[in-house]
């Protein structure tokens, strides 16, 4: 049988575009259908204007610290809507270099939805159908809203980007990685920010010390952060919203953010009726090769919920391309993923939670926490964290948490040693950077806890 390509991708997003780029640079015949913007989550609404929106957040406590070192600085008004443009400026040409790099490696592109006909071919909203020995879902998860009254009257993370202006007042709903980034970002642009947690701490899953931490400096920086509690019903009010809560008083915010997780972007691909399996949140099923139950079908990226990060999911493109165009069968490793959390202070993360290390073997814990330098020297009262979970059989590093200014930049490196298998004798081996905060990583001689 001929087919009109040997691959077709479905989504433009990150995952999307690596495996159309790398596929086409191996001689293959390739298409994509992207319904929206090229690019997807990450350079359109998700890492990309979160980081600049991180940096533009980040000025009022330099200027401070920049008062202290001697300068005679100020923090006049923050102009949302030049930075807003300006931001929309930079993601407009990020998505041209998208469009621009699909268009040089020889991929044909649709601006288009695309749903699975059969088993080879995907028919477009245009009308068009097209075959494929080849196809890949690359279609990327969409924020949800939770299921209570008056939460139509929320926004989520996808308008956040494009407020007209900035509220005075927001409440942020939600515990994980995008509420207390936003809850950070929008404190330190000056937006008086409530944080509703239904849990008993922030940022579920990842090590205690580290989340208790940065959950202190949050609330030392003027959050209102306020644990096991939720929304109970929502109601517009006064050019803004009346929220009721779990417990607790009735609160006007100017808006609501939900931040309360996000689903795969599965409906409306078809892909039930030619048998691709779903999982129970909406995800694709795959195994190893990011292969679904029909064998000329792989899905890639947060359509699978694997890891929902931007270069785990490049990295699921670039097995997918080696299975499939280069016949070397190339299975996906989600082993050792390291991660920053960029709330102010940052955290790094690479590997097991002392809570998860313990549940498996006997570990000891190396962990210092302390005054950084920089802020201290300003009067600053935050305080940074690097911490070891060591195996005591193996002596192998199981899991490394940073909590400081630059985490996400410190644990890329950490990670390495630690994919590598590093040992805590490994650590110590090497010479101290001074002075830095990461060089306590290296020098921390006795264990704070062992069990
Ligand atoms: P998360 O799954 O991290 O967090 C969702 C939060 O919403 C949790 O605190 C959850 O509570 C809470 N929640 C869920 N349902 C409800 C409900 N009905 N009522 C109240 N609270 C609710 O999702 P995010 O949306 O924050 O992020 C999605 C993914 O995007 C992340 O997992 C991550 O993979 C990726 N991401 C990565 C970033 C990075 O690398 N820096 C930045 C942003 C996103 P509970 O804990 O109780 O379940």
């Amino acid at each position: 049988m001929t087919f009109d390509y040997d691959l077709f991708v479905i989504g433009g997003g990150s995952g999307g575009v690596r495996a159309a780029r790398v596929a086409a640079g191996t001689g293959a015949r390739v298409a994509l259908a992207e319904q929206s913007r090229y690019g997807g989550t990450c350079v359109i609404r998700g890492c990309v204007p979160k980081k600049l929106m991180v940096f533009a957040s980040e000025f009022p406590t330099e200027m401070q610290t920049a008062q202290a070192y001697g300068w005679t600085v100020h923090a006049g008004g923050f102009d949302w809507p030049a930075f807003r443009n300006r931001m929309h400026a930079d993601l407009d040409r990020l998505e041209g270099v998208y469009r621009n790099l699909l268009k040089d490696s020889g991929v044909e592109t649709f601006d288009a939805h695309a749903r699975l006909s059969d088993a080879h071919t995907v028919t477009l909203s245009t009308g068009e159908s097209y075959t494929a020995k080849h196809i890949l879902i690359a279609a990327g998860g969409a924020p949800i809203r939770p299921d209570m009254p008056g939460a139509e009257h929320g926004i989520v993370s996808d308008d956040i980007f494009n407020l007209e202006k900035l509220p005075r007042s927001i409440l942020v709903v939600g515990g994980g990685y995008i509420a207390c980034e936003f809850a950070c970002i929008l404190n330190g642009l000056g937006v008086a920010v409530t944080q509703y947690y239904r849990g008993a701490q922030i940022l579920r899953g990842f090590d205690d010390e580290a989340r208790g931490l940065v959950s202190e400096d949050m609330i030392a920086s003027g959050i209102d952060v306020k644990l096991g509690t939720n929304v109970q019903n929502i109601e517009p009010s006064d050019g803004g919203y009346l929220v009721k809560p779990t417990h607790g008083e009735e609160k006007r915010f100017d808006q609501v953010f939900f931040a309360t997780g996000r689903r795969p972007q599965t409906e409306g691909l078809g892909l039930e009726d030619i048998g691709v399996s779903l999982g129970r949140n909406g995800q694709i099923e795959v195994n190893e090769y990011s292969q679904t139950a029909v064998p000329s079908i792989y899905a890639i990226g947060d359509v699978t919920e694997r890891v929902n990060l931007t270069p785990v999911a490049i990295r699921e493109a670039m097995a997918f391309v080696e299975t499939v165009f280069n016949g070397n069968l190339t299975p996906v490793d989600h082993d050792l993923i390291p991660t920053a959390i960029f709330t102010q202070p940052e955290i790094g993360t690479v590997g097991l939670s002392e809570e998860a290390a313990r549940d498996i073997e006997p570990v000891e814990v190396y962990c210092t926490s302390f005054r950084a330098m920089k802020s201290a020297f300003a009067g600053g009262t935050a305080r940074v964290l690097m911490k070891l979970v060591v195996s005591q059989a193996t002596r192998r590093v199981m899991g490394c948490h940073i909590v400081a200014p630059g985490a996400g930049e410190m644990i890329q490196m950490a990670g390495i040693a630690v994919k590598m298998g590093a040992t805590k004798e490994d650590f110590d081996r090497v010479c101290a950077v001074h002075p830095t905060m990461s060089e306590e990583l290296v020098t921390m001689k006795t264990p704070v806890r062992a069990g």
